[in-house]
């Protein structure tokens, strides 16, 4: 079965400014729009080859060192900034968006840029609508949140759309029923680590490599390299983390982290 390295990003920014416009809680994940371009180039030169969702669909086992690029949110970013370099490098990436902030904020993509970046060969995918944490949230919510951001996402761009990835990579098995229902087929966690594709099923819960701020090209190759310490102490933390969370419940997760981060 195939391996599939799997990039998160979120926001670019081209200068300090637009860096500074960035919410603070989300500048950590920003990726400053050289330093992007240039982690295109070196993962290129490292042999990787960067897909496209619809090549992950049909199966990649021709395909040598297979990456995908995701963008989590629906910063404003992808539109302006990523989607027309990808463009113009012959490359695609899938774009999870959050349906409130794409409907209610002008640093987030409205529904024509949302359609642009289909015609300029993006795949979208839906991050629910208020980006709250899916697992805190009763049945009703939870489903709602998954439900009506694709409602959205399907109408804005009339086509169908089957992936989405989960706020905060926070979910149990209720989300991933709810997805399945609704007929998603490709569910992005935040838990860090490569994808093992089987082509045969039907429904692929993948995990990903989350790109943060100060990765630079080299930093980024290291950290996607399951035989480097890099990818072994991330994978371990994250880890941790994940089975933390689900012992002690988010919410108390959530106010052991700010105890120590404060
Ligand atoms: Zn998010």
């Amino acid at each position: 079965m195939a391996k599939l390295t799997v990039l998160m990003y979120h926001a670019t920014y081209a200068n300090d400014v637009e860096l500074n416009a960035i919410d603070a809680a989300d500048r950590p994940y920003a990726v400053a729009l050289d330093t992007f371009t240039d982690q295109l180039h070196s993962i290129q030169r490292a042999g990787y080859t960067i897909v496209s969702q619809t090549q992950v669909e049909q199966g990649l086992e021709s395909i040598v060192k297979p990456l995908l690029l995701t963008f989590d949110d629906g910063h404003r970013s992808n539109a302006i900034q990523v989607t027309p370099l990808l463009a113009s490098l012959g490359l695609s990436g899938l774009f999870f968006v959050t349906s409130d902030f794409c409907r209610l904020r002008n640093d987030y993509c409205n529904d024509d840029e949302l359609r642009h970046m289909l015609d300029a060969g993006m795949i979208l995918g839906t991050h629910g609508v208020s980006h709250k944490f899916m697992a805190d949230l009763s049945d009703e919510e939870s489903r709602g949140e998954l439900e009506e951001s694709l409602n959205w996402l399907q109408e804005v761009l009339a086509q169908p759309v089957n992936c989405v990835s989960f706020p905060g990579g926070r979910y149990g098995d209720r989300e991933l029923e709810i997805a399945k229902r609704l007929g998603y087929r490709w569910v992005h966690d935040s838990t860090f680590g490569l994808h093992t594709l089987n082509s045969e099923e039907s429904f692929h819960l993948v995990q990903r490599i989350p790109v943060r701020q100060q990765h630079s090209s080299a930093d980024l190759l290291a950290l996607i390299d399951p035989n480097s310490k890099q990818f072994r102490r991330t994978r371990a933390v994250s880890f941790a983390k994940t089975t933390l969370k689900r012992v002690i419940g988010n919410g108390n997760y959530d106010a052991l982290y700010r105890r120590f981060a404060s």
